[in-house]
């Protein structure tokens, strides 16, 4: 069976319309399915339009939050309530076309575990918005060594792939590099983001900023190491000028006691700068096992079935 979860704030037109128009594609590609609806805290009647989908269809099950966690936390929870043997994660606002949906299970029947949805176009932006978007990607990037530039949270995964996931014992889940993180076969399947039909994006300048530094630190210790290559290039420039003055006060070119000044701030500011730099390592560090990753995630085992004693 393919549970698909789809998490909705504030999205009382789609609830019915996402429904009708899954029902009608995977019925006729005749794929067993289940629709996890997850309510993150709706002001408006999400909820209840959830409810009235899943009287009208059995296929509709539903998950309603107190409040409203954002959309990672939906994404986990409607993972963590399905019982599909793969799983599919998708907006509940149609902007992630449902035809690509039978393209990604017919490729988990192939044997693939995690089929990435990839952005072919990014849809309508403007420029201020791609540029950092594009900054942003280029981090998380590089902390999970893989490309990320076009991911989106449209993704299929499997039963192993999702056990993996909900097995994390960290807080702060970022699904989009996560789901690359864990592994397992993976494949990626290009889509165009489609304009929205009913309501409005979700997503201010201010929360789209937050969302950025939030999943920076959970992925990376990039900002941190910014200190230590800034405080060794400050202690270079150190080195420089010091030379520079020491020169200048055996010429007796120098004004009396600055010489000691300039060298008292450079080499302390730069030496603080690299202590910071190596403090903030090791928090890094500490960060690290504090977030309790596993090591490892295996995905096939061969041989070596010893008897239980
Ligand atoms: N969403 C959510 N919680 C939030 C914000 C958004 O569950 O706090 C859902 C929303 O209902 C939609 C999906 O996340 O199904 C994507 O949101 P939106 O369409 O606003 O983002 P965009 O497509 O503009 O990136
Ligand atoms: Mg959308």
């Amino acid at each position: 069976m393919l549970s698909v979860v789809l998490p909705a704030y504030n999205e009382e037109k789609m609830i019915q319309k996402a429904a009708d128009t899954l029902d009608r594609i995977l019925g006729d590609a005749e794929i067993p399915y289940e629709l996890v609806f997850v309510n993150d805290g709706s002001k408006d009647g999400t909820w209840a339009a959830i409810e009235a989908a899943a009287k009208k269809n059995p296929h509709v099950t539903g998950v309603c939050f107190s409040r409203n966690f954002g959309k990672e936390s939906a994404m986990f929870a409607g993972l963590a309530s399905a019982s599909g043997e793969c799983c599919a994660v998708m907006d509940c606002d149609l902007q992630h076309p449902p035809e690509t949906l039978i393209e990604m299970y017919h490729l988990w029947e192939e044997g693939y575990e995690v089929i990435e949805g990839v952005k072919h176009s990014r849809g309508k932006e403007s420029a201020l918005h791609r540029a950092s978007a594009g900054l942003f990607y280029k981090i998380i990037s590089r902390a999970v060594k893989i490309d990320m530039t076009r991911a989106s949270d449209f993704k299929l995964l499997d039963r192993k792939a999702v056990d993996a996931l909900l097995a994390m014992p960290e807080r702060n889940l970022f699904f989009r590099a996560l789901s690359s993180w864990i592994g397992y076969r993976t494949t990626q399947v290009e889509f165009d983001v489609r304009e929205r039909t009913e309501g409005e994006s979700k997503w201010s300048t201010m929360s789209l900023i937050k969302y950025a530094v939030k999943n920076i630190v959970s992925f990376s210790t990039v900002p941190m190491q910014c200190v230590t290559v800034a405080g060794v290039f400050v202690f270079l420039l150190a080195v420089i000028l010091g030379i520079e003055s020491l020169v200048r006060y055996f010429t007796g070119r120098a004004v009396e006691g600055f010489t000691t000044v300039i060298l008292l701030i450079l080499i302390i500011g730069s030496i603080i700068m690299i202590s910071l730099g190596i403090i903030g390592y090791y928090i890094a560090k500490i960060y690290e096992e504090v977030k309790g990753r596993p090591r490892y995630l295996i995905s096939k085992k061969i041989g070596g079935t010893h008897q239980e004693k």
